[in-house]
């Protein structure tokens, strides 16, 4: 393996130190940022999410509240609370975990939410305000993808970069990003003709796809930073019967051969994505005073 493989987690820890240090510095100022995290049902994933986020949240100095409704809540119920927490003084960030029971339309949840509380940074507005380079609340796995290749490249600037993936939670907001940075950006997607050719004349990869290892070595130009957002569950049947592991959109072991350097899965994108939430909540817990930013 020639790689340097970029440490989320230590990245991670330390985004999350740098924000500790900001709501130190907030409650000098009588400030303490508070984040809301609306869980609606009982999906074992979505519970564990939202119980991490919150130990993090009071890690950081911040206030958590958690609220919990049942899977048979009606839509008018979850509007009801996010509207109720978009009234709350004490209520800087608002998080509403996804995936939502089929029964409720998540587009209009997640436009309920005041766009200034949005810390996921899904919202039109805040979309919108990104898309014409102004200040927003960007979606957090993307604002780690990039602190993480700026780790390895403090100056993006004039890299090109292959995003493959065109989400509006990864994909779309990781590219304008990197349209930020001043990098020559091109979104590959399904309908990407020859897409292995498309990826190796990236210097900057970046894989939010969803399909397993799809992304070969001999997809990697030699040197290049791979950025690998892709989490998904494979059968593991070495570790014994019906045991799984995680693997990312890279197939890492070929990639790490030729990329300059490399995230893991687990270890790579996942940890930064609580800890650029937490980062939005100060930023918004900010914003919404007129305060400076203290990170
Ligand atoms: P989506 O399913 O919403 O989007 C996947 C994208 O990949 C689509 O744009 C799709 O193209 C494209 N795609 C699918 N198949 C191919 C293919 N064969 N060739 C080229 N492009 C293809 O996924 P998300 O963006 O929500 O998530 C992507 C991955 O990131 C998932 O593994 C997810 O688990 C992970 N993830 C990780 C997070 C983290 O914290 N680390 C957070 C969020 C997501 P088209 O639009 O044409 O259909």
């Amino acid at each position: 393996m020639s790689a340097t493989i970029i440490d989320g987690n230590a990245q991670g820890e330390k985004l999350r130190g740098k924000v500790a240090e900001a709501v130190r510095v907030l409650a000098g100022q009588g400030v303490t940022p508070g984040l809301a995290v609306v869980l609606v049902g009982e999906d074992p994933a979505s519970r564990v999410y939202v119980r991490n986020k919150s130990a993090k949240t009071v890690e950081a100095g911040m206030r958590s509240f958690d609220h919990k409704l049942p899977a048979d809540a009606s839509e008018a119920e979850v509007l009801a609370l996010v509207r109720q927490l978009n009234a709350d003084e004490a209520v800087d960030g608002i998080l509403v975990q996804l995936p939502l029971p089929a029964h409720i339309d998540s587009a209009k949840v997640l436009l309920a939410i005041d766009p200034a509380k949005d810390v996921d940074g899904f919202h039109p507005v805040n979309a919108g305000l990104l898309a014409t380079g102004q200040q927003a609340l960007v979606p957090c796995t993307p604002l780690g993808c990039i602190i993480l290749a700026k780790s390895v490249h403090p100056d993006l600037s004039g890299m090109n970069a292959v995003v493959v993936g065109r989400s509006n939670i990864v994909g779309k907001p990781v590219a304008q990003l990197l349209l930020a940075e001043s990098c020559t950006v091109t979104i590959a997607h399904s309908r990407t003709r020859d897409l292995p050719e498309v990826c190796r004349r990236a210097d900057l990869l970046v894989a939010a796809v969803g399909r397993p290892e799809m992304i070969r070595g001999d997809w990697v130009k030699p040197g290049a930073t791979v950025i690998d957002v892709g989490i998904n569950r494979v059968p593991n049947p070495s570790a014994g019967e019906g045991k799984t592991r995680l693997v990312g959109d890279v197939a890492f072991a070929e990639a790490a051969e030729v990329a300059g350097a490399i995230t893991p899965v687990p270890g790579g994108v996942g940890p930064m994505t609580i800890a650029c939430l937490l980062r939005n909540t100060v930023q918004a817990a900010c914003a919404r005073r007129g305060l400076k930013v203290p990170l």
